[in-house]
């Protein structure tokens, strides 16, 4: 059985006062929700105060990127221990905002999810195709090559750790999320992937989240789908009630 997992990505949004006042207002809002992993992905300069305003509740920390050396002179970076030591348990990496405005790539990718790996925290890696790839019928063939290309080499056990994240970019902060079937028939076809790179048990076990414009409305039909686990939410996640509705339409 997949526990749902619901991420909240703050993106370039809340100063430290700003985060700590959202997270303390969705904490007692959800305090009672069970049976769904929630967590939030602040901007890195909140990570420590968000942290310390959950201790004890039931949502978790998350970050929006990291780099993959240990430390040294990369002026403007932040590492995975850096991330853990802010109480991070999560990792969010290849978002399409960082492949599209920062140059990131698959190999990239792969990089960042084995430093991640290694300190014991958890990527959520996310692929999906442009509007243009999607109608010129390589939407399928764009997202195999994504997931192919980020995780290829690791272990079983390893890609259990993982979160993927199915984010069409035509869906993201655009107020047009795909079908639920749409959602579907991508997620099936990611566990397809898994399953001939690792194995049937692996493609069963991990956790695959939708993105995309989700909100309050249009989270219950998505989460019907049996492939869906969840989801990785942007703008709805701003605000504490938003959020916290999108939570509890999300306990299986
Ligand atoms: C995202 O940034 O991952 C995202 C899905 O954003 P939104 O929910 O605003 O579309």
């Amino acid at each position: 059985m997949r526990t749902p997992i619901i991420v909240g990505n703050w993106k370039m949004n809340k100063t430290v006062g700003e985060a700590v006042n959202l997270v303390s207002e969705l904490k007692s809002l959800i305090a009672d929700v069970s049976g769904v992993e929630v967590a939030v992905a602040p901007p890195f300069t909140a990570l420590v105060a968000v942290g310390r305003e959950i201790g004890g509740s039931n949502i978790q920390l998350s970050a929006q990127d990291v780099f993959w050396e240990k430390e040294g002179a990369f002026t403007g970076a932040i590492s995975v221990s850096m991330l853990k030591d802010t109480g991070c348990r999560f990792v969010i990496l290849g978002h399409s905002e960082r492949r599209q405005v920062f140059g990131e790539t698959d190999a990239s990718v792969g990089k960042k999810i084995r430093a991640v790996l290694a300190e014991g925290l958890q990527p959520i890696v996310c692929v999906g195709e442009s509007l243009e790839q999607r109608e010129s019928g390589k939407a399928f063939s764009v997202v195999e090559t994504q997931i192919r290309g980020c995780l290829k080499g690791l272990s079983p056990t390893e890609m259990e750790a993982i979160t993927i994240a199915y984010e069409p970019v035509w869906a993201i902060g655009t107020g047009r999320t795909a079908t639920p079937l749409q959602a579907e028939e991508m997620h099936q076809k990611i566990r397809n992937v898994l399953k001939e790179v690792f194995s049937q048990d692996t493609a069963i076990n991990v956790r695959i989240q939708y993105g995309g414009s989700v909100n309050a409305e249009n989270i219950r039909d998505l989460m019907e789908q049996s492939d869906i686990d969840g989801a990785l939410v942007g703008g709805a996640s701003l605000k504490a009630v938003s959020f916290s509705r999108i939570v509890k339409f999300s306990q299986k």
